[in-house]
């Protein structure tokens, strides 16, 4: 469970976030929207343990967040894949970084490609593959140190319509197959609806979480893109 209490975040004299408190349960999907500048990302990062509240707290499952951990993985809207490593070795950089990697790493990798659609491109470079499937590979290394809480923001808001919506659906499935905790930024109502239990409406300024929108559609969900066939013959 992340408890979130009194988040404040000032940036010199620029209140970004004002006393944001929030509880998210084990295995919930948040999504978060709200106007640009209103500090979704900001949100995202101090729960990451990447940037500091000025104050207030976020804990996870009762620990407080200090900087980053294991127990969190990220995935970002830019690609940070590095160009000169492998696909393998840019999905194990966390366990490398926190010194896990052993020699059952392998087969673990290999799984997790196959879990993100990815399978066989274990050796493959950044470069060689298209931006659907290095955001999959961000996936795979967000996914690699196993984390309780999954920090998204805007992961698919670089991508065609069409391959945005293979990967919102295949989102869910590795969602509802792990059981994680995840925090969505989108700016995309549909994508907030269709993927989450709960949204999130930040508002500013300074941003704070104006209303929270359950939302209650059994899964799976109709998708919200309907396709006509135009070449058929
Ligand atoms: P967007 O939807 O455009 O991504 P956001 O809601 O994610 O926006 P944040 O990126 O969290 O918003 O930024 C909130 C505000 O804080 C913005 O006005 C931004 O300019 C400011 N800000 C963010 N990081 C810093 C920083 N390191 N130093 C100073 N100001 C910052």
């Amino acid at each position: 469970k992340l408890s979130v209490s009194g988040l404040t975040k000032k940036f010199a004299t620029l209140d970004v976030l004002s006393s944001v408190s929030v509880d998210v349960g084990r295995g919930e999907f948040i999504s978060i929207v709200g106007p640009s500048g209103c500090g979704k990302t900001t949100f995202l990062r101090i729960v990451g343990g990447l940037e500091h509240a000025t104050s207030g707290t976020a804990a996870l499952d009762g620990k407080t967040i200090t900087g980053p951990g294991m127990d969190r993985g990220f995935v970002f809207q830019q690609d940070n894949l590095l160009p000169w490593r492998t696909i393998e070795s840019n999905v194990n950089i966390g366990l490398e970084i926190n010194n896990r990697l052993d020699r059952a790493q392998k087969e673990r990798t290999a799984k997790l490609l196959n879990l993100v659609g990815l399978r066989g491109f274990a050796d493959y470079y950044p470069r060689q593959l298209s931006g659907g499937m290095r955001q999959r590979v961000n996936l795979a290394r967000a996914l690699a140190v196993d984390p309780e809480l999954l920090l998204m923001d805007e992961p698919f808001s670089a991508l065609d319509a069409q391959t945005r919506e293979i990967m919102q659906t295949e989102l869910l499935r590795i969602w509802e197959a792990g059981a994680k905790t995840v925090l969505f930024v989108t700016h995309q109502i549909d994508e907030a609806v269709y993927l989450s239990d709960r949204v999130f409406v930040f508002a500013r300024r300074p941003g704070r979480i104006n209303e929270i929108v359950e939302i209650d559609l059994p899964r799976p969900r109709p998708l919200s893109i309907k396709r006509t066939p135009q070449f058929a013959k």
